[in-house]
């Protein structure tokens, strides 16, 4: 196969005959048993997509099958409360997909009847659904002749190909698109996709692709070079901000822990958290956690618990855990946040109930750091 300098897309699909029949056969052979490999339902392959996105999929499968036996149709989830979505979500990070989820099922339900269309176009006007979600539903439930990109094809396609653009920036990703559109066989269209993605996840991988089992080794215009592991190019990412939060653990004389819940349309959107605020340590943010909850927080009983960091791709939060025990209840903690712009709701939680709340891990860390057992 030849790789033509400036190229967009490769010479001609013809040329690809031959990389279809390679691949497909490998596949058939060293293919991993997912479960969501063992059905065409749209609704299951739509959900695995989501979930698969930035997490590992031996993390993603449990809470693939514990997710479709408590949803186990787009109906049911759409009618679901978002709260239990969230619950059912919990420790899988990046919540937002959890909300759109739950909104898109609600447009296939109300748009659709119930069916997800077909059509790439169609898909895409969805709640979170964009071309790489698209394409995947389309191709592997509906066989749609539709191409996916993801981090597996990107690094794939480049190795192929040779291509040395910056795979994160626009034009790097315009040309790689413009290849998987290109190489994508009228036969087979869904196996394919899967099959490339499946070569970066096991056998083309970032630090040791492993050319002598590939089935592609004697077309890799990247290994032919020796340039395999430099490829994709990446220019470095951005540090993470710093992001300082203090945040409160309050019981009351019932030993009811204090939760607040994020406001929907923000970060960790609609889930429960004790409340934290901006501030560069306790000092500071003692008196701020006590005008936004009402709660009296006297120096002396408020202990400074724990530190702790918390990585996210963009923020590194460094939190530190204050807690306060037999706390009397505020006003404002019975009726509402109102003195808040990141929270809209507050409520005092039995420690029993607490893991029934859709939380996140940085949650879960400020909970830990508390001794309120
Ligand atoms: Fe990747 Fe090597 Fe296969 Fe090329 S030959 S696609 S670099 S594993």
């Amino acid at each position: 196969m030849r790789v033509r300098k400036s190229a967009a897309a490769p010479a001609s699909v013809r040329d690809f005959a031959s990389v279809h029949a390679s691949l497909l056969d490998w596949y058939d052979e060293h293919r991993r048993d997912l479960p969501w490999r063992q059905t065409s339902d749209a609704y299951a392959i739509w959900l695995s997509e989501v979930m698969c996105q930035q997490t590992r999929i031996e993390t993603v499968i449990p809470y693939y099958l514990r997710f479709l036996s408590e949803f186990p149709t787009v109906m049911s989830l759409a009618e679901a409360p978002l709260d239990r979505v969230l619950t059912m979500w919990s420790g899988l990070g990046y919540y937002r997909r959890a909300r759109m989820l739950h909104g898109a099922a609600q447009q296939v339900v109300a748009d659709h009847g119930g069916r997800f269309p077909e059509a790439p176009g169609e898909l895409r006007k969805l709640s979170g659904v964009g071309q790489y979600t698209a394409g995947a539903i389309a191709s592997i439930a509906y066989g749609v002749r539709a191409s996916v990109v993801d981090g597996n094809v990107v690094r794939v396609l480049s190795r192929l190909f040779a291509i040395g653009q910056d795979m994160r920036g626009g034009a790097g990703l315009q040309q790689i698109w413009a290849i998987a559109d290109s190489m994508v066989p009228t036969e087979r269209p869904g196996d394919w996709n899967q099959a490339l993605m499946e070569l970066g996840a096991t056998v083309c991988t970032p630090q040791s692709p492993q050319c002598g089992i590939c089935p592609l080794q004697s077309v890799c215009e990247g290994r032919r070079r020796g340039i395999e592991r430099d490829l994709p190019r990446l220019a470095p990412k951005a540090k993470p901000k710093r992001w300082r939060r203090v945040a409160l653990v309050a019981t009351d004389e019932r030993g009811a822990v204090l939760l607040a819940r994020r406001v929907r349309d923000g970060l960790f959107g609609g889930l429960w958290e004790p409340p934290s605020v901006d501030a560069d340590g306790p000092e500071e943010g003692m008196p701020r956690l006590g005008a936004m909850t009402g709660l009296t927080l006297k120096k002396g009983r408020c202990a400074h618990v724990g530190s702790f960091v918390h990585i996210l791709s963009h923020r590194r939060i460094e939190a530190d855990v204050c807690l306060v025990k037999d706390v009397k209840r505020s006003a404002t903690t019975q009726n509402g946040a109102k003195n808040s712009t990141e929270y809209d709701r507050f409520e005092w939680v039995d420690t029993a109930m607490l893991s029934e709340r859709p939380m996140t891990k940085f949650a879960r860390k400020v909970l830990n750091a508390a001794p309120i057992g």
